[in-house]
């Protein structure tokens, strides 16, 4: 039986190993995808907004400077596993928690089953994705991830939502020509939106604030400005066709926009049904019960870390695992759940 088994292996979870390696606890990272799959999810050659103390596992291993790319911090987060010896399964998804009394916790995974004395869950913020809701929201060309634009020079193209991500892609694609038309539901680019669908989880204790990040609007303002990209605020999109055809709704007008492709990019939430079906505590915004301190869930001995808890982007993803590891450790030694 492992002292901790640590479900997810993006940065809050590789964070949290590399710190339960340094306690010398018997632990395991589980991954479903490869190491750091959110960050593969961004679009190629993407810039993140952090900067690289920020998103780096080991202090000093990234050049400091410029803001780092995705590939740069996916080979940084490879680098470090195979570095530092982090003990990680991937392409292996757990797909139930099963409390056994006081003494730990079974992991049925889609490979076998895993036994821990306790659990630390950081299986991120974007489990569930946010379909649009609509007739023909399924269809092949609407995409809910946006990875490059390249593709799409030329072509008639709808970006739907009014977050960062939604305003990075259309960014791109006005970049390489595309028609590109942006349909948000606010009034502007510069509202923030209090629809309660939150593209990245921007808004923190129901106050809402800017989504778009400044270094994407100004640039995005000028493309709309010079016809470069279109603008349809106070719109929702009430049906997708199959012959391309998207029908968007504002207060006084339907508009009718032929399409060659879709990117529906309004977000995802977290997946709590592990946590559900161990009978955690779920609070109304989505998110796990859990002790602000500890970061304890309200299952005596499953933990929650990263984006999954009420802390926000990598640079908390990466800091917060070493204090809730220490505590994990010591609630081994003191209290122990048996075993
Ligand atoms: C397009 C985009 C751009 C972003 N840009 C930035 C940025 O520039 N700067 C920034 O700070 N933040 C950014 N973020 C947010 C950032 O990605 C998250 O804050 C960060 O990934 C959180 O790390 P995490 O380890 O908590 O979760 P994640 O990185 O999401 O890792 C969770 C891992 O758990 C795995 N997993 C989930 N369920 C299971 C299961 N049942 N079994 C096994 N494994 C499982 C997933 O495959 C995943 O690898 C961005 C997010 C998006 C979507």
């Amino acid at each position: 039986m492992y002292d901790l088994i640590i479900v997810g292996g993006g940065p809050a979870g590789l964070a949290a190993a590399l710190c339960a390696g340094t306690l010398s606890l018997d632990y395991l990272v589980i991954e479903k995808g490869l190491v750091a799959d959110t960050v593969r999810q961004y679009p190629l050659r993407r810039r993140l907004f952090s900067t690289p103390d920020e998103v780096e596992l080991v202090t000093g291993s990234l050049s400091p400077g410029q803001k780092p790319t995705r590939e740069t911090v996916i080979d940084h987060y490879i680098n470090t596993v195979a570095e530092s010896g982090i003990r990680i399964k991937v392409g292996e998804e757990v797909l139930h928690i099963e409390a056994e009394g006081d003494s730990g916790f079974r992991l049925h995974t889609t490979i076998g089953v895993h036994e821990a004395r306790t659990v630390l869950l950081a299986v991120g913020g974007f489990g569930v994705q946010r379909m649009l809701g609509v007739p023909g929201d399924d269809l092949p060309f609407v995409s809910y991830r946006f990875a490059e634009a390249e593709p799409f020079s030329r072509r008639k193209t709808l970006v739907i939502g009014g977050g960062n991500s939604a305003a990075e892609a259309t960014l791109a694609l006005a970049d390489v020509n595309a028609d590109v038309t942006l349909s948000i539901r606010q009034e502007s680019l510069r509202v923030p939106s209090r629809d309660g669908r939150i593209g990245e989880a921007e808004e923190k204790e129901g106050a809402p604030r800017p989504r778009i990040k400044p270094w994407v609007l100004e640039p995005l303002e000028r493309a709309i400005d010079e016809g470069k990209a279109k603008l349809v605020p106070l719109s929702r999109v009430v049906r997708v066709s199959s012959d391309g055809t998207v029908l968007l709704k504002t207060p006084d007008r339907t508009i009718e926009l032929k399409c060659d492709h879709v990117f529906a990019l309004i977000g995802a939430d977290p997946d709590t049904t592990l946590l559900r079906r161990l009978g955690a505590g779920i609070a109304a915004d989505g998110r796990p019960v859990y002790d602000p301190d500890t970061f304890e869930s309200t299952v005596r001995g499953v933990f929650v870390t990263g984006h999954l808890t009420r802390d926000l982007h990598m640079k908390n993803a990466v800091t917060m695992g070493r204090p809730i590891v220490e505590h994990i450790a010591s609630f081994l030694l003191h209290q122990g759940v048996g075993g």
